[in-house]
């Protein structure tokens, strides 16, 4: 037997982009669905930098307070090590306007259970957990809902009726999919291996630390009692770190951060180290009649910059502020075709510029890396700009912290 049930927007995946929709809609006394897969947020090694585009939305939404108490580390800056062991300040968050001059660090998990527990205030909020998305329901060309299905099996099939879906469903959505929606995908150098690191008294508090050699990058950032730690290494390489064992690859970590060396042999396995297939693309469209992919789903993000979790906020909040005028006037289904395509429209700009930028950073520094340029020093230009117009690391820091278009909290949603 099939369980039916409806609302006016299914937001599918609780990811950054799925439950700040979910909660800027309910506080515009939508009823919205918010569908995740998973029981619950605890997944680690996921994207953990939130930058000051985010915390000032947060403030707006009346959760700043919240959002500090958070356990957190804080990014003040960014540089660059140089051939002569000095470090060349790239970006100075400091020259922002407090409280937005930083980068917080804050683990994805404690930033979810906020905006989950801020929405369940809201009587139109709901959000279903264990249940993961297998397809579309399509009436006469238009998206009307989706199959659902309890991700470990048990259970029965679902159907959840809508107005309108958003697929959230993060890089491999299954839903661009049943669309037929396919991604373009842009070229990227490498592939990151996550894990940790105990962290110990005197170790630096708040800097993310990046290291280079002639073959590998290692960037490691301080979590309240560990470090989280990303080796960057040519894409594809991930059989041969494995055949090579975990000595070879604690040897990597320890040739890269010598202060790591009194630690590495606490990754007990090539099993504590995790693989991320790094992916950059993007829909040509990001809309079917009844249906939007917004967040990873619409582009996947690069990990340089860190800012993927930032754009997909960015695009929950621009989905809100488009869709609930339409949903107040009563369009459903195929009325709400301009406002979709109203949402590409404003958000695929930002995520083509940033996506620029990080094909540039990853030339300049990734590959140059990989090819044992970057002993020689970084590209010259970025160089000689932060040593001799100080103003430009004031530049950097607010094109990383704001990005491009950023958007506000509605004010139907502040708080
Ligand atoms: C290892 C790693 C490290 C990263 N590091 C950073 C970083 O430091 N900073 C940063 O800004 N970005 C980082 N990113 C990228 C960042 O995490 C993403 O860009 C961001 O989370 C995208 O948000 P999203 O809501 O669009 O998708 P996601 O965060 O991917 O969320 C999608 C959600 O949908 C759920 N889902 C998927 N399929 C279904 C289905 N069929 N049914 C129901 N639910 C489903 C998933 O379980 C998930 O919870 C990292 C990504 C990874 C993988």
């Amino acid at each position: 037997m099939v369980t039916v049930s409806r609302t006016t927007v299914a937001v599918v995946g609780g990811g950054p982009a799925g439950v700040v929709l979910g909660l800027l809609l309910a506080r515009a006394g939508i009823a919205v669905r918010v569908v995740e897969q998973h029981d619950d947020f605890n997944r680690d090694f996921r994207g953990d930098t939130v930058h000051a585009s985010t915390i000032r939305l947060l403030d707006e939404l009346g959760l700043g307070e919240r959002f500090r108490a958070l356990p957190q580390s804080r990014l003040d800056d960014f540089s660059l090590p140089m051939p002569d062991g000095s470090r060349l300040l790239l970006g100075d968050f400091s020259r922002l306007a407090p409280p937005y001059d930083h980068v917080a660090m804050v683990p994805q998990w404690d930033l979810l259970d906020l905006l989950v527990t801020a929405a369940r205030h809201e009587p139109s909020f709901d959000i279903a957990m264990g249940l993961a998305a297998t397809g579309l329901i399509a009436e006469n060309g238009v998206v009307t809902g989706v199959h659902l299905r309890p991700r470990d099996g048990s259970g029965e099939p679902e159907e959840l009726r809508a107005d309108v879906v958003i697929a959230c469903d993060g890089r491999n959505s299954v839903l661009r999919r049943a669309a037929g929606l396919v991604p373009r995908a842009f070229r990227v150098p490498f592939d990151t291996w996550w894990f940790r690191l105990p962290r110990r008294s005197g170790d630096a508090a708040s800097a993310l630390t990046p290291a280079f050699s002639d073959r590998d990058v290692l960037l490691s950032f301080p979590r309240p009692d560990y470090h989280q730690v990303a080796y960057f290494a040519p894409k594809g390489s991930d059989a041969v770190l494995r055949a090579e064992g975990i000595d070879a690859f604690r040897a990597r970590v320890a040739r890269l951060r010598p202060d790591f060396a009194d630690r590495v042999d606490t990754i007990a396995s090539m099993d504590d180290v995790h693989v991320l297939d790094v992916r950059m693309d993007r829909l040509r469209r990001w809309w079917r009649p009844g249906l939007l992919c917004i967040g990873d789903a619409a582009h996947a993000m690069s990990p340089a910059g860190g800012v993927g979790i930032n754009l997909a906020v960015q695009d929950a909040v621009a989905t809100a502020a488009i869709l609930v005028p339409s949903l107040r006037r009563g369009l459903r289904g195929a009325g709400l075709d301009s406002a979709l395509a109203a949402v590409q429209r404003r958000r695929r700009p930002p995520a083509v510029i940033v996506q620029s930028a990080q094909a540039v950073l990853h030339r300049a520094v990734f590959e140059r890396a990989f090819a044992g340029r970057l002993q020689d020093g970084p590209p010259l230009l970025p160089v000689l700009l932060a040593r001799y117009v100080p103003p430009s690391r004031g530049l950097y820091a607010r094109g990383i912290a704001f990005g491009p278009l950023p958007e506000h909290a509605p004010s139907w949603a502040r708080r």
